[in-house]
């Protein structure tokens, strides 16, 4: 028969405020559509309670489990983590402060059931956000829209995966991934939903400008190669001016208009320096994404987990 169980995967850094919160509005909706359930808290190096909180309900509520990992490894290697310990014959991936509106999920899961592999929760709009944040967002999905060739905008990690498409994913050997597009990458029967963002229950966001800005480039870096094509396109082009100003500048020596062009050697040079710095910068953060993936190191390293603590690896 059928795992009609489904398992809500929450990644969770320093949550502590939403912990009981969100784990009773999700049960809730839950129990009221009759979807059998389990929630699944990855806390990833939480510096709170956050993990402390999972375990108190998780004593008293065998549908809660949780797992802590040794140290912050980013909210992707937390989707991982907790894909990977699901028990549910579908899974959902959900954030822990309810942006993502939980009844959504229960069209989600009937989708589901109704024989879809992927069912991709998409932004109607996209909440309470800073200009900043906003501009930012904008331009990182329209770069990585047209970089990976799929329409991106939009696209969120709320989504429902069957266990087929999970396995899939978990068996990809690469260490640094990208779950949002990964799950697109791989194909098979998907559908969408559209949902509001919902304001942060409790708490503030979990993410800097720094490690937002460093979030785009290594997941640009990790799912396409054509930034590196970009530098050779830079150097044809720089090639191509050279020429013209060459030809310009054999005519004027010709003719003993010499001497005169300055300003356009030392554009030239700003231009070329800048250029070939740029292209250095690139290739060097492939090689050193390369180097990262070449050590096969874990994607993550747990540190508890409630099922052993509790005694509940066999149910
Ligand atoms: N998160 C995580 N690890 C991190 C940063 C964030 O697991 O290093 C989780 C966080 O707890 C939340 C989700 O990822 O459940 C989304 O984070 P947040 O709400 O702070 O981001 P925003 O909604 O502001 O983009
Ligand atoms: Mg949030």
């Amino acid at each position: 028969m059928k795992n009609r169980t489904l398992s809500i995967v929450i990644p969770a850094f320093n949550e502590e405020e939403n912990i009981e919160n969100t784990a009773g509005v999700v049960s809730a909706i839950m129990r009221e559509a009759h979807i059998p359930y389990e929630l699944v808290f990855v806390s990833d190096g939480s510096k709170d309670q956050t993990f402390a909180k999972v375990l108190a309900l998780a004593e008293n509520d065998s549908h809660i489990r949780g797992l802590e990992f040794s140290r912050n490894f980013g909210k992707e290697a937390a989707i991982f983590a907790g894909l990977s310990a699901i028990k549910g014959g579908c899974a959902v991936v959900m954030d822990c402060d309810l942006q993502h509106p939980p009844q959504t999920i229960v069209e989600m899961y009937k989708l589901w059931e109704e024989g879809y592999d992927i069912v991709e929760g998409v932004k109607n709009t996209r909440g309470k956000e800073s200009v900043f944040h906003k501009m930012f967002a904008g331009t990182f999905y329209k770069l990585l829209s047209s970089l990976t060739g799929t329409e991106m905008e939009n696209t969120s990690d709320f989504k429902l995966l069957d266990k087929s498409v999970i396995q899939v994913l978990l068996d990809m050997p690469e260490r640094k991934t990208f779950f949002r597009a990964m799950s697109f990458w791989v194909g098979f029967k998907s559908c969408q939903v559209g949902y509001d963002v919902q304001e942060r229950a409790f708490g503030t966001t979990k993410w800097s400008f720094f490690n937002l800005a460093k979030y785009a480039v290594s997941n640009i870096v990790s799912f396409s190669t054509k930034p590196l094509a970009m530098v050779g396109y830079m150097g044809g082009l720089s090639i191509l001016i050279g020429l013209v100003v060459g030809i310009q500048t054999l005519v004027k020596w010709f003719s003993g208009k010499a001497l005169e062009g300055f300003t356009t050697v030392i554009l030239l040079l700003l231009f070329l320096g800048g250029g070939i710095l740029l292209g250095l910068g690139i290739l060097g953060t492939y090689i050193g994404a390369i180097y990262q993936e070449v050590k096969q190191r874990p994607r993550y390293i747990v540190r508890l987990d409630t099922d052993k603590m509790l005694k509940r690896d066999f149910e």
